[in-house]
Parts: C-alpha cells; sequence; structure tokens
C-alpha cells in the first residue's frame, strides 16, 4: 500500500526503529535506515532488506547530535529517494539514569541534540518538499515519559514531553497540507535500551533476567507484557495509511495501560 513511497526512519539498526523500516518495508516503501552500526550488523541488516521485494533500501550513517551529520543526513535521504522523502520517522535516542544533582551536562545535552534537536532539523529540512508534494508523515517515537514522568530521568522525559509539543505545532502548521505530524509513546518494549535497565535492576536487587523483567513491567504497566517493535511497526504503518488521513496532532499511546493509571 506504500508502494512509490520512501521513509526516512532513524535509529533503525535496532529495536524499535528496525521494526518499523521493517514493517513499512513489508509494505513496499523505499526506507533510509541510520543509527550506529558495526560491518557485521550492517551485512545482517543489508541480507534483511535484501528480502522484502520491490523495495529499496539505503544505509546512511550519521551521529544524530552533531547537527552536520544530521545535515548530511537529510541532503544523502533526499539523495536516495527519487521522489523525495515522504516518511519521516524520528526514532533515535537512548536512555540515562541518574538524579538530577548528578546528571551530567555533557549526557543531558547529547540527549536533547539527538531526541529533540536532531527531529526538528530533519523536520525543517525535509518539509518543504512535502508540502509542494501535498503529502507527507511525519511519525515521532515518543515515548509513555513524554506523557508521565518517572524519576532519575529528567532528561529522557524532558526531551520526550519536548516532542510531544514539537508533533503538535507542526501538526497545527501543516494542517489542511495533506502532511501529518503525530507521535506515539510505546511503554516497556524488550529492545537494548531496556536491557540495559533490567541488567541494572538485576545487580540493585540481586535477582534473576525474569525477576528483574517482571519488576520493571510490575512497577509501570498494567498488562505485565512488553510492546513489540512489529506491533509499533503496524501503528506507524496504520498513521501512513488513507485512513489516518485526518489524525494530526495525535499522541498515541501504546503502553499496556501505563498512562491510564
Ligand atoms: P535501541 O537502543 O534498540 O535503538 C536505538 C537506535 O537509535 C539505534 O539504532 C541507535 O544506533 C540509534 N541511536 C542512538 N543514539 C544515536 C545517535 N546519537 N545518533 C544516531 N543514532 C543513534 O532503543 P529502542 O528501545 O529501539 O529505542 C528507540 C526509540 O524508542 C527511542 O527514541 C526510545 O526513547 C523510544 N522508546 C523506547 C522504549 C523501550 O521500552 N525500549 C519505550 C518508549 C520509547
Amino acid at each position: 500500500a506504500l508502494t512509490g513511497r520512501c521513509a526516512l526512519v532513524t535509529g533503525s539498526t535496532s529495536g524499535i526503529g528496525l521494526g518499523i523500516a521493517r514493517a513499512l518495508a513489508n509494505s513496499g516503501c523505499d526506507v533510509v535506515y541510520t543509527g550506529f552500526a558495526d560491518d557485521k550488523l550492517l551485512t545482517k541488516l543489508q541480507d534483511d532488506f535484501r528480502s522484502y521485494t520491490g523495495i529499496k533500501a539505503t544505509y546512511i550513517p550519521a551521529d544524530l547530535t552533531s547537527t552536520a551529520d544530521v545535515e548530511r543526513l537529510c541532503a544523502e535521504a533526499r539523495g536516495h529517494c527519487t521522489d523525495g522523502v515522504d516518511i519521516i520517522v524520528n526514532n533515535a535516542g537512548f536512555q540515562h539514569t541518574s538524579p538530577i544533582e548528578s546528571f551530567p551536562l555533557a549526557t543531558w545535552d547529547a540527549m536533547m541534540a539527538a531526541m529533540l534537536t536532531a527531529p526538528f532539523l530533519i523536520i525543517q529540512h525535509l518539509l518543504p518538499a512535502m508540502r509542494t508534494k501535498g503529502w507527507g508523515r511525519i511519525i515521532n517515537i515518543s515515548s509513555a515519559h513524554g506523557v508521565v514522568a518517572s524519576v532519575e530521568k529528567c532528561a529522557y522525559v524532558s526531551a520526550k514531553h519536548g516532542i510531544n509539543g514539537l508533533t503538535k505545532v507542526v501538526a497545527l502548521e501543516t494542517a489542511g497540507s495533506g502532511v501529518t505530524c503525530n507521535a506515539v509513546c510505546p511503554g516497556w518494549v524488550l529492545t537494548p535500551l531496556v536491557e540495559k535497565q533490567i541488567r541494572q535492576l538485576m545487580k540493585d536487587h540481586s535477582i534473576t533476567w525474569e525477576d528483574a523483567q517482571t519488576m520493571l513491567l510490575s512497577n509501570k504497566q498494567p498488562s505485565k507484557g512488553f510492546v513489540t517493535p512489529e506491533q509499533i511497526g503496524n501503528v506507524v504503518t496504520f498513521l501512513c495509511s488513507q485512513a489516518a488521513n485526518q489524525m494530526t496532532g495525535s499522541i498515541l499511546s501504546i503502553d499496556g495501560g501505563w498512562t491510564a493509571q
């Protein structure tokens, strides 16, 4: 259904972003994937994307904490997409936990740069062509932490609340243009980002991997089940469909009930 469209998905070498890139490729969409990866992972990803027939997938490396890299990524993505970038998925991100008193400024700055400034710049660079075309989809992968807070996550919660605000502004500025902008707010998804937090719980409480998973889920997510990258990929694909033409400025929770409490 997305044949002829072209998507830029940031942070698509792992976890949720990879799930989204796969779902879009599965719908016939060309993809630009980006994020950190070593040669071994890149070979694996190349093989993976080759298995989707009739689509073009290209890897463009970029560190989203660098403005120069973000600008080059946008320029190269435009080059890859024969008819311009139709779909932006701002997904790349990372976590750092620490009480605010000891939260390093450099980490705060890097998290803001990758999770808030980079999406801003990518939208700024690629929106004009979407407007001209009269069609576009901007999907920001936020978090339950874009809606509610947790301790020791000041930069993450601030960046995610920020991206929800940015989503609403872009939705208003593009209303009626054929471009929509929405945010998706997942709860816990079992990816390397969360595996790190599970390992921390194992250490802090001297418990097993399974018990740490249960503790993590029980604390926040009433369903007690992980959201999967595939499920988020399908929601993103839905947002790219015609059924979602009038959905814009929405903050969509996929969090097993986390923010219903
Ligand atoms: P992940 O660690 O599996 O993947 C993160 C991706 O972002 C990787 O491709 C990585 O290379 C890329 N990335 C990180 N820093 C980057 C930088 N400076 N420049 C370029 N690329 C960079 O994590 P994930 O869980 O898949 O997270 C993806 C997004 O989903 C993040 O924005 C995260 O905040 C959000 N999220 C995750 C969860 C969860 O439970 N895992 C929940 C809610 C929201």
